[in-house]
């Protein structure tokens, strides 16, 4: 059955007509949705841990789901949901979104860390997605409907060699994107450097990754200027510094990219180093891209009424859902910082959908890290959002438009062991960096 025939058979479209109209006349007279369960939904079928909320009702089929996963802490974040926001949550209702964020996002009275506010943006994404589903309408028509017709993205292309890089910019380009970042061997660009010293000595562990910054900041700037060489001046090109090198060494590298003038530079600093944002822009015109490590508003507020920098990239569950990052992308409006939100794998479709959702409706929109769905993630998730000619478009069926193969997605469960090596990055004398 295709996704427009389930929806035609499903409860939750045969309800509509009968769901309470939101209006103040009604509080009180007619019955309110309310909500009756939150829950979580673990599904890794690549290794990727995923974790979506589903909000039921007490309307038969009218049900949501949002985006909390967070890979690193993933269990952390499902008892967030199941032994705290279920609880908290149950008998509240529905309708009344930012009532339910605020209330919700002080219930721990300590907040703004990635775990709750994970759990708080499967939650809020879920209310958004049950709003649509009652007006009948795609998530955007009700953040205030399109202001383009699509959401125009960007690829990664990635190589051990500046050439290898360059290649893979050109089939993106030959796909279609305008827009592509390029990295040269992974964050820790371990290619670029010689067996290191820890290991020889056996400090750390086995898995720990080896960075030569120094080599790092040499190698970026002939990345651009043979990717420029070779596929010309109409694509737009990024680059992802992934922090780890030193703030005044970044600002130096971003300094010596100026010639080829970059769509974004991106995370150049660690949060910690967010002071570093001054001296950079007295520095260069590149435009800088920050913000998908950020959890708290005290990191994202002061540095963009500042105008630091000029694409705002926060992840967004890890602020807590589409209703704070409303607020981020309007704030941007008026500094003139346009969203590009954070959109790796580690995001589930529902994720991928609600960043959508916000990128068609808010004015500031600047550009979306494009996705690849496999088709195990597609069976999972119906309605994913999917990318052509490097523009993302989404479902517009009511709602966020993604729905949950509940029993499929249990076949996939997390893992017992989590791999964290790929934040474990050191120096040469096996100092942790810090990303
Ligand atoms: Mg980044």
């Amino acid at each position: 059955m295709n996704r427009r025939n389930l929806l035609k058979h499903s409860a939750a479209a045969a309800l509509l007509p009968l769901v309470p109209s939101i209006s103040q006349k009604d509080e009180g007279t007619l019955n309110p949705v309310k909500i009756t369960k939150v829950k979580s939904i673990v599904t890794c079928p690549h290794g990727i841990e995923i974790i979506v909320v589903k909000v039921e009702t007490d309307q038969p089929g009218l049900v949501g789901y949002g985006c909390a996963t967070f890979r690193q802490r993933a269990h952390a974040v499902v008892a967030a949901i199941d032994e705290y926001l279920d609880d908290f949550c149950r008998g509240k209702r529905v309708e009344n979104i930012e009532d339910i964020w605020q209330t919700t996002y002080v219930s721990s009275y300590w907040r703004n860390g990635p775990v709750l506010n994970n759990a708080l943006s499967g939650l809020d994404q879920a209310l958004w997605d049950i709003k649509g589903k009652m007006a009948g309408m795609p998530v955007y028509q009700l953040l205030g409907g399109k202001s383009r017709f699509a959401v125009d993205c960007y690829a990664h292309a990635n190589g051990k060699t500046s050439e290898e890089v360059a290649e893979d910019v050109t089939k993106y380009m030959e796909r279609g994107f305008r827009h592509v970042r390029i990295q040269m061997g992974g964050y820790g660009a371990t290619h670029l450097a010689e067996q290191p010293d820890f290991k020889d000595a056996g400090y750390g562990m086995p898995d720990d990754n080896y960075m030569d910054q120094n080599r790092y900041l040499r190698s970026i700037p002939e990345l651009f200027k043979t990717v420029r060489k070779r596929c010309g001046e109409e694509v737009e090109l990024l680059h992802d510094i992934h922090e780890r090198v030193q703030p005044l060494d970044a600002i130096r590298m971003i300094q010596a990219l100026e010639d080829y003038h970059p769509f974004f530079i991106e995370d150049p600093f660690s949060p910690e180093n967010n002071r570093y944002f001054e001296m950079l822009r007295e520095h260069t015109t590149v435009p800088i891209a920050m913000g998908e490590l950020f959890n708290s508003p005290h990191e994202w507020v002061d540095p963009m009424v500042k105008g630091w920098f000029d694409f705002i990239r926060i992840h967004i569950s890890q602020i807590g859902g589409i209703t704070p990052a409303m607020k981020v992308a309007r704030l941007g409006e008026w500094f003139n910082i346009r969203t590009a939100w954070h959109g790796p794998g580690d995001v589930s479709p529902v994720g991928h959908a609600a960043n959508a959702h916000i990128d068609f409706a808010v004015w500031n929109f600047g550009i979306q890290e494009s996705v690849h769905f496999s088709d195990e993630l597609k069976e999972i998730f119906p309605g994913a959002p999917y990318v052509e000619n490097g523009y993302m478009y989404v479902s517009d069926e009511p709602g966020l438009g993604v729905d949950v193969n509940e029993e499929l997605a249990a076949k996939y469960p997390l893992p017992d062991k989590f791999k964290y090596n790929w934040t474990q990055v050191r120096r040469k004398d096996g100092t942790p960096i810090r990303p």
